[in-house]
């Protein structure tokens, strides 16, 4: 069997809080690679986003020096919401069925994981796993017991207190994003004049 490992997102920027989970799960599963997904339409995101354009080109800037990482545009290149369990299907389609998808979620997102789009179909051909993230305490008993039937695993990280909220205040008020997110990012954002 393949494993492939998959990181949503909407990456508005992307950072090293994403690039850590990605490198650690990639690691402990010994994976073949993780993709990175930006998100085109995320259905529980409401905020107005950056561009998919802009997204897409950062994640890519971020993650092109790691060979096991690559960036797919499969959700941007569909229109409507972006649901997991119409890219997953897609992928399966492309890889085969030979291939198992490890879907990376952080801490925040567990919760919301009972009101995604055909989750118990999607828990049945993907397995999830969750990584800590600080302000958000998981109890591993709560989730143990909540999702016991589901296919998801947690998975120990360090934790890093960092988010695209935050690098998108901080450049608003002039402050340093230096070593949150990659230099060619900081570079690009520079470049664009984004969030500003
Ligand atoms: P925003 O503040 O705009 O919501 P974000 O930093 O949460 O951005 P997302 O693109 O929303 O980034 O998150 C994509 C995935 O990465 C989610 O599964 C999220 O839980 C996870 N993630 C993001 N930042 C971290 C972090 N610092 N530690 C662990 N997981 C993270
Ligand atoms: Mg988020």
């Amino acid at each position: 069997m393949k494993k492939i490992g998959i990181m949503g997102g909407t990456f508005d920027p992307i950072h090293v809080g994403h690039l850590m989970i990605a490198e650690a799960v990639w690691d402990e599963y010994k994976l073949e690679k993780v993709l990175f997904i930006p998100s085109a339409n995320p259905p529980h995101k409401h905020d107005v986003m950056t561009s998919a354009r802009h997204r897409f080109n950062m994640t890519l800037l971020a993650t092109c020096s790691n060979p096991h990482f690559e960036v797919s545009s499969i959700e941007m290149d569909r229109t409507g919401p972006s649901y997991t369990i119409d890219t997953i299907k897609a992928l399966k389609k492309i890889y085969g069925d030979d291939t198992d998808f490890y879907f990376i979620i952080g801490a925040d997102c567990i919760h919301e994981l009972p009101s995604w789009h055909k989750i118990d179909e999607l828990l049945k051909i993907c397995k999830f796993i969750a990584t800590k993230r600080p302000s958000y305490k998981l109890d591993l008993s709560i989730i143990a017991k909540e999702f016991s039937d589901y296919n998801i695993q947690l998975l120990e990280t360090p934790e890093l207190e960092i988010s695209s909220t935050d690098i998108r205040q901080r450049i608003k008020k002039g402050y340093s994003i230096q070593y949150i997110t990659t230099e060619q990012v900081q570079q690009y954002i520079r470049k664009e004049e984004l969030y500003l």
